[in-house]
């Protein structure tokens, strides 16, 4: 209904090749022909400001990125067993950014593919089987992934080696330590498991929470449960699939904000800015025994392309001042939506770190008000700026746009929201 022949067209090709499978934002679907920076054109010649794109993480098509992809591209690329210069420089770059100690990278091709490698590493080092996540989380699609990843299913259900806790949620459960909260939390979890006579292998967050909602302060609230977790004799994973990069600001990496120190790092969606890779950092001595059990190989991951265009991400994120830009901006964007939300009280909460923003809309009593959110995310994009939502009612809209957004973008986006909020 009221869409364009071509479009529909498009949309029954879709549907008749992809089947049940078929996944689309809105009702009517746009179809997009091409991007830069923080825009994307639609087939209309129309223009969006694209705030929920973390994948063109430095933003879109960037010129040196899709350089660097297509010069390896003519040059070479294949398996990964052979040495390549390039891609030993990447894995060095990389590496530096993280704590002494997480001196080993596995390369993969995806999120998913990374955190399945960590379940393995962690099950090894541990001996233990026992996972604990939050109760919305997302860490990927493989079957192993998709069990630690309740909010894939629609029952929310996850199999008994699996312990949820709830996220630490400031806003709608505001007591003093959020910290102790968590923690005494995963403490009763793995209390749990261990009486089901489950062993305790490993916490894996998003360190930024983003599908539960994006819950990001105080800083530092991640170290009560690192501390319980090392001390229970489990692995602290960290998913930076989300938060990695820059993207909170200040530091490369999410977990950093909180001044702990993960036992795995996992990476995705950013790490390519659109070329598809993913990786894992770990210690050596977490990494050499299950090698020695099972080893890995990956066909793809970490080919000479990749190192390309990974390197190519990391130039940029530090000529540009990415990582400063992330910190300044999205304080500024945040700024302006607290004053939005005192002229449009729907708005319950504005919170976030860098550039990623959790905006919650709920009631006066503070219940979720997701028919809000949904009405925003589609009046938004009347509006031409396109966004989501997160959290386990999908009242909260992710605000995750690539890390080049500027002052003036943001005002793009309070001008739409003003409109938006003052036509409800
Ligand atoms: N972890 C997190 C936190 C994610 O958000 C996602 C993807 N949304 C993944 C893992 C999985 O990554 P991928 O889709 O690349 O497999």
């Amino acid at each position: 209904d009221g869409l364009s022949k071509d479009i529909a067209d498009l949309v029954k090709r879709r549907h008749s090749t992809f089947g049940a499978s078929s996944v689309l934002f809105y009702e009517q679907p746009l179809q997009m022909v091409r991007a830069e920076g923080v825009f994307m054109y639609d087939s209309t010649g129309r223009r969006y400001l694209d705030v929920y794109n973390n994948v063109p993480s430095v933003g879109h098509c960037h010129p040196r990125v899709v350089e660097a992809i297509s010069k390896q591209a003519a040059t070479l690329n294949t398996n990964t067993r052979y040495l390549y210069d390039i891609v030993h420089t990447y894995a060095e770059r990389l590496l530096a950014t993280f704590p002494d100690g997480l001196s080993n990278v596995v390369f993969t091709c995806t999120g998913s593919e990374s955190n399945d490698l960590a379940l393995r590493l962690a099950k090894i080092w541990t001996g233990g089987a026992g996972f604990i996540v939050t109760e919305t989380a997302y860490h990927g699609n493989t079957a192993a992934v998709m069990e630690i990843s309740p909010s894939s299913t629609k029952s929310r259900k996850v199999p008994a080696h699996v312990r949820t806790v709830p996220a630490p949620d400031l806003y709608s459960d505001p007591v003093e330590d959020i910290g102790a909260k968590f923690a005494s939390d995963i403490a009763a979890a793995i209390e749990d498991l261990e009486n089901n006579g489950v062993k305790f292998a490993g916490l894996i967050v998003d360190s930024i929470f983003s599908s539960d909602g994006i819950h990001a302060d105080p800083p530092g609230f991640l170290k009560a449960a690192v501390d319980l977790v090392h001390k229970s004799g489990g692995v602290f994973i960290a998913d930076e699939v989300q938060p990695g990069f820059g993207r909170t600001g200040r530091q490369m990496w999410g977990f950093q904000r909180h001044g702990v120190i993960p036992d795995i790092v996992t990476m995705g969606k950013p790490m390519g800015n659109g070329f598809p890779m993913g990786g894992v950092v770990t210690r050596p001595e977490i990494l050499t025994p299950f090698c020695e059990e099972t080893g890995y190989f990956n066909t793809f991951g970490g080919n000479p392309v990749a190192a390309a265009a990974g390197l190519a991400v990391l130039d940029v994120i530090e000529d540009e001042k990415l990582m400063h830009n992330a910190e300044e901006v999205g304080s500024y964007f945040r700024t302006g939506l607290r004053e939005l939300s005192n002229r449009f009280p729907s708005i319950g909460d504005v919170r976030g770190a860098g550039l990623f923003t959790g905006v919650e809309f709920s009631t006066p009593d503070h219940q979720p008000d997701t028919a809000m959110a949904t009405y925003v995310i589609n009046a938004m994009k009347e509006r031409g700026v396109l966004i989501g939502a997160a959290g386990s009612h999908g009242n909260t809209l992710k605000v995750r746009p690539p890390l080049c957004f500027a002052r003036a973008d943001a005002d793009l986006f309070f001008e739409a929201m003003e409109s938006v909020l003052a036509a409800r």
